[in-house]
């Protein structure tokens, strides 16, 4: 790299050389980019330590005071944010993807210590020994960082909550260069706003997670899971979904499903639903399998076993901004009745690539609101709409009638960064006490990056 990133910009520290990339590096086209979107930064500081860690936001912090405070700064672990902000134009990008270690502190309580550039098909891979699960997200590739900072909704949210639910501490780098370990007794404060808070106040460098041992009934073998993938149809949205969560509602917390749904016109949409069972297959399994398929008009079903760790098998795909989308997502108390109609209409919309729903009922809706900054503990279903890039500018006039139904937002599932949408997110008290810490501990908004006020 050049000596000097940018002739305007404080001498780059001797520490932070070995690990700076400018767009005169090797590995610049590399680094530049996340799973959605490349950016072109100015100067990419890719840490192997927490200590470079600190460097490097001291570094940004000197940048921002002493020649402007709009230099975009974003901050990556596994570079699957839905919001995107983990690349920017013109500024620098915190990259922590080499901080991925992951140990087994002590397996009879199931603690974890977790590196937050780690990712989530690896972090099960490796408590497979253990018979330990943290249930994250539905794939590999995504990051500890971003997911464990604003919710995590797995394939096991039915039976084991939100990822956050399960971090016991996080040591947080704050805007002061400070690192602080954070739990229910040291910085209270601060280990609230970060489970769920995404990164309005620092950047975490590893969580200490109490995994859950999920084993076979008097026995000591790993559950095996069982999938079932139904590609189905109806021209009665409405009384699917209605049937669907009643499906999910009544059935045991060991079953989860997800719904992709699709149209190419609005008599007819497609299902494909991934239906979880965690367990060895016993008569209620076979009996919640064979009445999903009475749902729809099925075309196709498959039944298949694999471990946990086989099922969120991190692919490792490097990054080249080859997902050009936009999400919006909301959560839902309860069904409305009109739900159907507002999708079959949604679904025939130019760009929509297709519809998510989620069944999240279960140990979420037990915690206390104000215990973390995930605002929305009524929650029974996630559902995202998933579009293309390029009619983003349609997007929010398109989701209207489904965010008009929403009871809140999923910050790390949305890609739309106004100020409505931060309020949505955080509203009423939370949104209150995260701006508080914000202006208590980043008073100058470095870390700005994503959700903002
Ligand atoms: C294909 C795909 C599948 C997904 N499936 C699921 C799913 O099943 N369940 C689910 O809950 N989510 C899911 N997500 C959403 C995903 O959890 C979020 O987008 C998450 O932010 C990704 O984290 P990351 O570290 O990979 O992202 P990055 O792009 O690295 O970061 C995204 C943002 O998170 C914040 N952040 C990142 N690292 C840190 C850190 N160390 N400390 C503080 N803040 C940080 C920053 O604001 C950053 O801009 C999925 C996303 C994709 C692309």
């Amino acid at each position: 790299m050049n000596n000097d990133v940018n002739a305007t910009w404080p001498k780059l520290p001797v520490a932070l050389k070995k690990i700076a990339i400018d767009p005169t590096s090797d590995d610049y086209e590399l680094m530049c980019s996340n799973y959605f979107v490349t950016g072109r930064p100015k100067l990419i500081l890719r840490a192997t330590t927490e200590r470079d860690v600190i460097a490097s936001i001291q570094y940004v912090k000197k940048i921002r005071e002493n020649v402007s405070h709009s230099i975009p700064f974003s901050f990556r672990s596994g570079g699957h944010g839905i919001s995107m902000a983990s690349v920017n134009d013109g500024g620098i990008i915190l990259d922590i993807s080499q901080l991925s270690s992951i140990t087994v502190t002590d397996a009879e309580q199931g603690l974890v210590q977790v590196q937050a550039g780690a990712v989530w098909g690896d972090v099960a891979e490796a408590l497979r020994p253990f018979n330990l699960i943290i249930s994250s997200g539905d794939f590999g590739d995504t990051g500890v960082g971003g997911l464990a900072t604003g919710g995590g909704i797995g394939l096991l949210v039915r039976r084991l909550g939100l990822t956050i639910d399960h971090i016991v501490s996080a040591r947080l780098v704050t805007a002061d260069g400070e690192i602080r370990v954070t739990d229910h007794q040291k910085y209270p404060d601060l280990f609230w706003g970060t489970r769920g808070g995404n990164s309005q106040l620092g950047m975490v460098t590893a969580f200490t997670f109490k995994a859950s041992k999920l084993v076979e009934e008097k026995s000591d073998i790993s559950l095996p899971f069982t999938v079932q993938t139904i590609e189905s149809q109806t021209s009665n949205l409405t009384k699917f979904i209605q049937q669907w969560q009643s499906w999910i509602t009544h059935a045991s917390s060991k079953m989860s499903s997800n719904l992709m749904l699709t149209a190419e016109n609005r008599n007819t949409v497609h299902i494909n639903a991934s239906n979880f069972w965690a367990g060895s297959i016993n008569s209620d399994a076979k009996a919640l399998f064979k009445s999903a398929l009475s749902l729809s008009e099925v075309n196709k079903q498959q039944l298949e076993t694999k471990s946990y760790a086989e099922l969120v098998k991190a692919p490792h795909i490097p990054h080249s901004g080859q997902q050009p989308v936009f999400v919006k997502n909301i959560l839902l108390d309860a069904m409305n009745a009109n739900i159907g109609d507002i999708i079959s209409k949604i679904l025939v919309s130019p760009g929509i690539i297709g519809i998510e729903m989620r069944a999240i009922d279960g140990p979420l809706n037990t915690i206390n609101a104000d215990e973390t900054a995930w605002h929305d503990r009524k929650a029974k279903v996630f559902l995202a709409m998933w579009l293309q890039k390029d009619t983003e500018p349609h997007a929010k006039e398109v989701f209207g009638p489904l965010q008009d139904l929403g009871t809140g937002v999923y910050s790390s599932y949305s890609s739309d960064l106004s100020i409505e949408e931060s309020q949505r997110i955080w509203p009423e008290e939370t949104g209150r006490k995260l701006r508080k810490l914000i202006t208590k501990y980043d008073p100058q908004h470095l870390f700005n990056q994503g959700h903002y006020w």
